[in-house]
């Protein structure tokens, strides 16, 4: 099954940018790992950001090391621009 990145998929990676920047809180967080919990690719994406940055599990503490987060931002940016998807129709 190689569902290419949905629109939820496209806004839960523009989630994760957010929290990479520091912008997002403990709601949109649980949005993300609902969302995940239905969504292979986007699980994949989040459980390897989980382990490089520790995503949802300590929001709103350190800031992100920039070397981390310039890393994970650009992971996310990458897959963004993969996915292609129309926002409407
Ligand atoms: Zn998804």
């Amino acid at each position: 099954m190689t569902t290419p990145a949905r629109v939820e998929c496209v806004k839960v990676l523009a989630q994760i940018q957010a929290y990479v920047d520091g912008e997002l809180d403990v709601l949109e967080c649980s949005a993300i790992e609902r969302h995940c919990t239905a969504c292979d690719a986007c699980a994949a994406i989040v459980r390897g950001l989980q382990e490089t940055i520790g995503l949802c599990r300590e929001v709103g503490r350190a800031p992100l090391p920039e070397s981390v987060s310039g890393r994970a931002r650009e992971q996310v940016k990458r897959l963004l621009e993969s996915s292609r998807v129309t926002p409407e129709r």
